[in-house]
């Protein structure tokens, strides 16, 4: 996901050039806004921690772009693309680095696991709007 920081910021073109850039297909789009109900479905891993309330407001307060990403290797490669969860601590020329703001409005979301890239896919995309 680009997240609603990016989005605002302008962001959508530049960081969609760096995945594709990266060697990243697009199997699946869509610019979209999530519901509360949605963003606490989609980080109920973080339900306990401190932040979640701040996260859940964060990403439902504008829209977003949601894409399923292919490639070999692809969760590492783009965890490496994105960069550190602060952008304080993010590598220089991630996404991340260049186009977050804080730990909190960070740009961009990756999944951390296969399992979770297909979960996560699956919570954005029906069957018929994935092109593999
Ligand atoms: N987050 C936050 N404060 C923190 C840690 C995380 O606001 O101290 C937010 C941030 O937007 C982050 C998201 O919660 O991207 C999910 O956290 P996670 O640890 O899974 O980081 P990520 O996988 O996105 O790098
Ligand atoms: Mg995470």
């Amino acid at each position: 996901m680009i997240k609603p920081d990016a989005v605002d910021n302008g962001y959508i073109g530049p960081i969609l050039e760096k995945i594709t850039g990266a060697g990243f297909k697009i199997i699946a789009m869509k610019y979209t806004q999530l519901s509360r109900r949605d963003a606490e479905a989609f980080y109920a891993i973080h339900r306990q921690r401190p932040f979640f309330g701040e996260l859940v407001s964060f990403m439902t307060r504008g829209p977003i772009v949601a894409a399923i990403l292919e490639k070999e290797n692809a969760v590492e490669d783009f965890r490496a693309l994105i960069g550190a969860t602060n952008p304080a601590e993010a590598a220089e020329g991630t996404i991340r680095k260049l186009y977050a703001k804080d730990i909190g409005e960070n740009a961009i979301h990756g999944s951390d696991s296969d399992e979770n890239a297909a979960i996560e896919g699956a919570f954005h995309f029906s069957g018929r709007e994935i092109y593999s």
